[in-house]
């Protein structure tokens, strides 16, 4: 689909105009899918807690943009004028908290190595289920069994070009050495979460494995 892309720069934040709110407000965790609540359990097990008041900007974005991680303050901007509905907020959320714990759990150099930019982008597209609802109807409508994996790619390369002034080839080799290995990384769902029920499984499990670590 010709869609505007999802993101913006991680680190553009800084010089543009702050509104600082709440997400959510009361309930915020209670009304969490569980991709989020996964995500903010597998943050708080790598030692990363997430912090609403912190850890959220809600602010007015350019163009299509929906959201982005900032990573020099480890904050997440959700674009409050392109956000349609809580299903897309979820799955913003979710794609932004992927980039988080990538931060989180590894030393990734965002700016000086589009490698890394890119794993984590196909990371985010596998699981966050930006490509899971299209896949659905692309699995009933035509059986195309690798349209997951096409749609993965074709997101990671449109998100690395709405952050990077990079050429398109470019993006698609960085994309393309690393595809493998990124999409098979599926920490910490610990398998592709196609849907809610998908995730809530994932949450469960990782859960459990929780527990049997804090036995050891
Ligand atoms: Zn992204």
């Amino acid at each position: 689909m010709a869609e505007a892309p999802d993101e913006r720069e991680p680190g553009s934040v800084a010089g543009e105009q702050l509104q600082q709110q709440h997400v959510g407000g009361q309930g915020f965790s209670e009304r969490l899918d569980p991709y989020v609540k996964l995500l903010l359990d597998a943050m708080k097990h790598s030692g990363c807690a997430v912090n609403k008041d912190r850890h959220f900007s809600c602010e007015d974005c350019n163009g299509n943009v929906s959201g982005g991680f900032d990573s020099s303050v480890s904050q997440i901007v959700l674009c409050q004028n392109n956000i349609r509905n809580q299903a897309h907020m979820n799955r913003v959320v979710t794609h932004e908290l992927i980039h988080a714990f990538d931060h989180c759990r590894a030393h990734v150099n965002w700016f000086t190595n589009v490698r890394h930019l890119a794993c984590s982008e196909v990371r985010a597209a596998n699981l966050s289920g930006d490509c899971s609802f299209l896949n659905e109807i692309f699995r009933l409508h035509f059986g195309l069994k690798q349209h997951h994996q096409t749609c993965v790619r074709d997101r990671a390369i449109r998100s690395i070009l709405a952050v990077r002034n990079i050429n398109k080839e470019v993006a698609q080799k960085a994309v393309d050495e690393v595809f493998e290995s990124c999409f098979n990384d599926h920490e910490p769902f610990g398998r592709i979460p196609h849907n809610k029920t998908y995730a809530r499984y994932a949450h469960r499990d990782f859960q459990n494995r929780d527990r049997y670590y804090s036995n050891i």
